[in-house]
């Protein structure tokens, strides 16, 4: 037998599940699951309840060409014990599906305010002033409390400007202590040494700070002058602090023959990554300066050549980025989230990790705790305030029409019949953007233009 479909067997009949469902009951602090994982890595003796998930990850491993010894170097990591225990749950809640849908979203990126220093032309928030009704300190922690309680796994915070929350560091340093990686998206110009520090200090772990183009070009975008050297500033002083830093830039018209000097900057200063933003026409962001088809693709590629030989990410918020890979016949498959080195049999892992993640590995909440499927997809779904702990998230996550059907690439109109729709499956916001229909096709993909017969 297939030891994909052996695995898949496994790990779906009702005893792996029911066994799945007890260790993620709550042990303590944490669960009985994490314990066990955290033996395991660590080579101690683990008892009898062990046995079903030994079978399960033995499986697994052999279904996927995975070696135990790395993968009991990665559980010797809390974010990815917390990482795994939402793969279990997703296998026992939604099945063994292409992608895969995890028990709880990897992560969720929260627009922690709308209120900004700065005015940019194609921010997707349209921000400026905060909204009146932006969660209030006490909201916001009973949310981090929602979300970690449902096994959230990694948190975003975005805006808006989110380092001007007078609260920022008491939220980010709670989600922390609640055992989520916390990252922040930024414009970068609030980032002092000291506040570099401080973010360090409270648990932040990854910072990403957006530069648009070169000194002329993203102060002509952001809308102020004399900006960029300060955001400049940010980025060595986010770096100096030792937090993973990330250069971001969204590709338009305005700033596309900008982008590979952006590049060169990221290598320059010896980032750890950087990412290219498919640009939404979604917010203050027109439809105009979307890039055509051949412009993104000639742009992924470069990317693409700089990730093979530099050390640094260099990544896309594009799906057809992993399309271009698997083109290529690379053994790096970079998503939306996620580099994975997927040699030998492990490359089958690629259907399963998908392409754009919204509302399957990732969903987006608004100031006002609004939950949407992505940052550039406002479409509401539900309110962060509804949920009065973990369990009710996750019946959300469950039960959600709307999710449910933006995790079945198969019904996308196009990409549907595309081969790479598991990998990629186009961008649904951008979907929703242009055709105010989610399941349309994403049209900023040169192989949907050839399907579509363009
Ligand atoms: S047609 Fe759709 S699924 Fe295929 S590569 Fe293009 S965007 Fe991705
Ligand atoms: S809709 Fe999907 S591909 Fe598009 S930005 Fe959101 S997560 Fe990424």
């Amino acid at each position: 037998m297939n030891p994909v479909t052996l695995f898949s067997l496994i790990a779906t009949n009702p005893l792996s599940k029911r066994a799945i469902k007890k260790l993620l009951e709550k042990d303590g602090e944490t669960t009985r699951l994490d314990k066990l994982l955290r033996a395991y890595a660590y080579g101690e003796d683990v008892d009898g309840e062990f046995k079903i998930l030994r079978r399960l990850i033995d499986a697994g491993l052999k279904a996927f060409g995975g070696r135990e010894d790395e993968l009991k170097e990665k559980l010797r990591d809390a974010y990815w014990r917390r990482g795994f225990a939402s793969v279990l749950r997703g296998i026992a809640d939604f099945g063994i599906r292409k992608p895969f849908v995890p028990g709880a979203p990897f992560l969720v990126v929260w627009d922690l305010t709308y209120a900004c220093n700065l005015r940019c032309k194609h921010c997707y928030s349209t921000a400026g002033k905060p909204w009146k009704d932006e969660l209030s300190t006490e909201e916001a922690l009973k949310a981090v409390d929602v979300l970690a309680d449902a096994g959230v796994t990694a948190l975003a915070f975005s805006g808006g400007e989110p380092l001007i929350r007078k609260d920022f560091f008491e939220i980010a340093s709670y989600a922390a202590k609640r055992g989520m990686f916390v990252a922040v998206a930024t414009n970068g110009t609030m980032i002092t040494r000291d506040v570099a520090e401080k973010m360090k200090e409270c648990g932040v772990g990854f910072v990403q700070i957006s530069l648009d183009g070169k000194k002329e070009t993203h102060e002509q975008f952001r809308g102020i002058r004399g900006i960029y050297d300060r955001v400049v500033e940010g980025i060595i002083n986010a770096r100096d602090a030792g937090l993973i830093t990330c250069i971001s830039t969204t590709a338009t018209k305005v700033n596309y023959q900008d982008i590979p000097a952006v590049m060169d900057l990221a290598e320059e200063l010896g980032v750890e990554w950087f990412m290219l933003y498919n640009f939404i026409p979604t917010g203050r962001g027109s439809f105009e300066i979307d890039l055509t088809p051949e412009e993104k693709e000639e742009l992924l590629r470069e990317l693409w050549r700089r990730l093979k030989a530099t050390g640094i990410n260099f990544m896309s918020t594009a799906p057809y980025y992993a399309r271009i890979a698997i083109q290529e016949e690379s053994e790096v498959i970079p998503t939306h989230f996620y580099n994975p080195k997927l040699e030998g049999r492990l490359r089958r892992l690629a259907d399963f990790i998908g392409g754009c993640g919204c509302g399957r590995f990732y969903i987006a909440m608004k100031a006002n705790g609004d939950i949407e499927p992505c940052v550039f997809f406002p479409l509401k779904l539900a309110n962060i305030r509804d949920f009065s702990n973990g369990s009710d998230f996750l019946r959300f996550w469950r039960e959600n029409d709307v999710l449910e059907k933006l995790r079945d690439k198969d019904r996308i109109e196009v990409c549907g019949k595309c081969r790479y729709r598991y990998v990629c499956g186009g961008c649904r916001a951008r979907a929703y953007a242009y055709f105010k229909d989610y399941l349309a096709p994403d049209p900023g993909c040169v192989v949907a233009a050839r399907l579509r017969g363009d």
